[in-house]
């Protein structure tokens, strides 16, 4: 099962909805720059995937409720009506605002401890689910959320039905998508969807192992008080001044989350030792989701580990040895020549086991 032979067995879920997703660009540190979220990244890997020699299926469309197991509806309803509510606004055709983005955060320094109140101005409420400026939303991103979500909920479906291992090629990502709040180029949490379903399908507890460059704060705080769900994240020190900032740190593990926070300019060595001790978290679970960013890989724009394509192929397999039902979510990678190719390592080298 190599990418060389042209035989990667891993089934792919993938929906062309997922390229409806353009979000124009991100405000960062206050000037709207090109952003490296785009729906290239998507089309590289698929092309890789489907080089490889693995299938590839439709998701299934799901109902609300697998979206509303993990996220508030507020926030799913939020999503769902922001852009037609920002062009009804006449926000586009009157003041030139193409994308939705917010610019007032009800944080706690402000509230200081007043009630939230929903504002009347629709450009004011989006500072009450999105945290950072540079997750936009525009045409086409919700039909692109779901079928994100979609594919993760039926890429875990699939693995009941007698397949080890199931990858989804999620579009946007969603590892630091919140139970109520959205960000960091993410908006629903498509691998707390799938381990949601694996749960329900399989039993627990499931383990959530995410090795994306930066720490999964969303599916770290959704999964946060819950002993059926483990999550394991290693990535980039936000001690070190790395996104999310806040979250992410070493002493927020506890029984049954471990954050493993590693220097920038960490290479294999390390990273593979931390993916070591995460896959360990996990070994006691009855189901795996692996929230795979690309992003730790040496040539990747958007972080500074060090991780060769070698790296994630061991990672894989380290990941595959647990011998558990996996569901493989795509989250971040942003160096187009690359990208595809690690996606294809990792796999195999979980597919080699
Ligand atoms: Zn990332």
């Amino acid at each position: 099962m190599t990418s060389e032979a042209g035989n990667l067995a891993i089934p792919v879920v993938w929906h062309d909805d997922c390229l409806r997703h353009q979000p124009g660009g991100e405000v960062w540190l206050g000037l709207r720059e090109e952003g490296t979220e785009v729906p290239e990244r998507a089309r590289v890997i698929l092309r890789a995937l489907t080089s490889a020699g693995a299938p590839v299926l439709p998701p299934r469309p799901h109902d609300e409720a697998a979206l509303l197991a993990v996220h508030d509806r507020a926030l799913v309803t939020h999503l769902a009506t922001i852009w037609a509510d920002w062009e009804a606004g006449r926000y586009p055709a009157d003041y030139g605002r193409d994308r939705v983005v917010p610019y007032v955060f009800p944080t706690a320094a402000m509230l200081a401890g007043l009630p939230l109140r929903t504002p009347a101005a629709t450009h004011g409420q989006v500072g009450m689910f999105c945290y950072d400026t540079m997750t936009l939303v525009g045409p086409g991103s919700w039909e692109a959320i779901r079928a994100a979500a979609d594919s993760a909920r039926t890429a875990a479906a699939l693995i009941t039905a007698g397949q080890r291992a199931v990858y989804a090629l999620c579009r946007p990502p969603g590892h630091h998508a919140a139970p109520a709040g959205y960000g960091g180029s993410c908006y629903l949490n498509n691998a707390a969807v799938a381990a949601d379903e694996l749960h329900r399908r399989v039993g627990g507890p499931v383990a959530v192992v995410d090795i994306d460059a930066h720490h999964g704060n969303g599916t770290q705080e959704i999964f946060l008080s819950s002993d059926d769900i483990l999550t394991a994240s290693v990535h980039v020190d936000p001690g070190a001044g790395w996104f999310p900032h806040f979250l992410g740190f070493a002493d927020e593990s506890n029984d049954s989350n471990l954050n493993l926070p590693l220097a920038p300019g960490t290479g294999d060595e390390e990273w593979l030792a931390a993916v070591r001790r995460a896959a360990a978290f996990a070994g006691s679970a009855r189901a795996l989701v692996v929230a795979l960013g690309v992003d730790a890989a040496a040539g990747d724009p958007e972080s500074p580990l060090e991780v060769t394509a070698a790296g994630y192929r061991e990672a894989g397999r380290i990941l595959g040895e647990l011998g558990l039902p996996t569901v493989v979510v795509q989250e971040g990678g942003y160096d187009l020549e690359t990208i595809g190719e690690l996606v294809v390592e990792t796999l195999s080298g979980l597919a080699a086991v």
